[in-house]
């Protein structure tokens, strides 16, 4: 069987002197195409999928956006680009055609979404149910290949059964979105947002927005401020938030005892211009890769106030049947980052080719298969 795919190529030259060197100090010259690839037999462990809708995310058009100085790739994520490329993309939704025979969970006909870390289930982390932490973990679309395709193999583990929740097309856009969704709810959870609380989010691409909403609907936040410097995406959020501010005019009048900040914009700079607006024992969570350095200034303020900053990853842990239950339930709009639809590949390629056209003029992108 064969699928068109779209696969990314580029070089892998690490910079000089670094050590640890992130993808953005390894991989220049990055290369899209959609390709014709022939499929092979299927795994015992994998599922056989059609795509209906893909997500795209920062990640991918970082993945592909270089740096003029340098030509390195700006996605600062693991990633392995292998000879052979990448075929990209870990957010979606699509249909089983054939299921691998090992697979018990998901049949043929069944609609699945997929969680996009594809772990080990053997390691410490993933024994001690930290499945976010597990140290073997494989991004889908990043270290191992994605499901911009118009069929595509995932590892059976990895994918959610969400045929009953859907009754109409929308649900099947909507449930594209779990993915992002879930690393706003887990970034919720390891902010421990709680009743009352005031929490800033920077940032309103849908990690951000979902953050946002989710503080308001599910974890009982009294505030929810949102800052993006981009004016399209802080039309989007006012829908959801009615303190939704340009970076600039936010800092000019900052609000005091702030318990959470949720950082998904990637300006790191952001967290010392707030920190001493943050109540005793606030939360800073950390989303947004760029690569860069995070110095803080108010070192004493963060000991005697026991602020904590902590990074978040991932989507694991349960926070998709969470989400499948509120989305059911309308209690969490998860259409509400999608602000347009591509079609197929080339339509695809086309718009990471322009950057801007996501990150200035969109909030999320699907892309429709056929
Ligand atoms: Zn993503
Ligand atoms: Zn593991």
């Amino acid at each position: 069987m064969d699928s068109r795919v779209t696969v990314v190529y580029a070089d892998r030259e690490p910079m000089p002197g670094i050590i640890n060197p992130g993808s953005h100090q390894l991989f220049r010259n990055p290369r899209i195409s959609v390709e014709t690839r022939t499929l092979n037999a299927l795994h015992p462990e994998e599922i056989r999928v059609q795509m209906c809708y893909a997500g795209i995310c920062g990640t991918d058009v970082h993945l592909v956006d270089r740096n003029p100085d340098t030509g390195y790739i700006r996605c600062s994520a693991p990633l392995n680009i292998p000879i052979e490329g990448r075929v990209i993309g870990h957010e979606g939704v699509g249909k089983v055609i054939e299921t691998g025979a090992s697979i018990r969970h998901v049949r043929t006909g069944d609609y699945v979404t997929f969680e996009s870390i594809i772990i080990c289930h053997c390691c410490d982390m993933c024994r001690k149910g930290k499945f976010n932490q597990c140290r073997h973990a494989q991004l889908l679309g990043l270290e191992t290949d994605g499901i911009f395709g118009s069929v595509v193999d995932v590892p059976g583990l990895a994918a959610h059964n969400v045929t009953n929740i859907i009754q109409e097309d929308n649900d099947i856009m909507s449930l594209a979105c779990v993915e992002p969704a879930g690393v706003a709810y887990v970034a919720c959870q390891n902010a421990v947002v709680s009743a009352g609380d005031i929490v800033v989010v920077f940032g309103a691409g849908p990690i951000g927005l979902f953050s946002a909403i989710l503080c308001t609907t599910v974890f009982g936040a009294s505030t929810v401020y949102v800052v993006d410097p981009v004016a399209f995406r802080r039309r989007v959020a006012e829908k959801w938030s009615g303190h939704v501010y340009d970076t600039e005019e936010f800092f000019s009048d900052l609000p005091n005892d702030i318990d959470v900040v949720i950082e998904s914009s990637g300006d790191l700079e952001n967290i010392n211009k707030i920190f001493r607006n943050l109540n005793a024992n606030g939360r800073v969570v950390l989303l947004a890769r760029t690569g860069n350095h995070l110095a803080l200034s108010a070192v004493d303020y963060m000991i005697t106030n026991r602020i904590s900053i902590t990074g978040s990853r991932g989507h694991l842990g349960g926070a998709y049947n969470d989400i499948f239950k509120l989305y059911r339930n309308m209690r969490f709009p998860l259409n509400a980052a999608i602000t347009g639809v591509v079609n197929g590949g080339l339509e695809l390629v086309n718009l990471l080719k322009s950057r801007e056209a996501i990150l200035y003029e969109n909030c999320k992108v699907l892309v429709k298969f056929e």
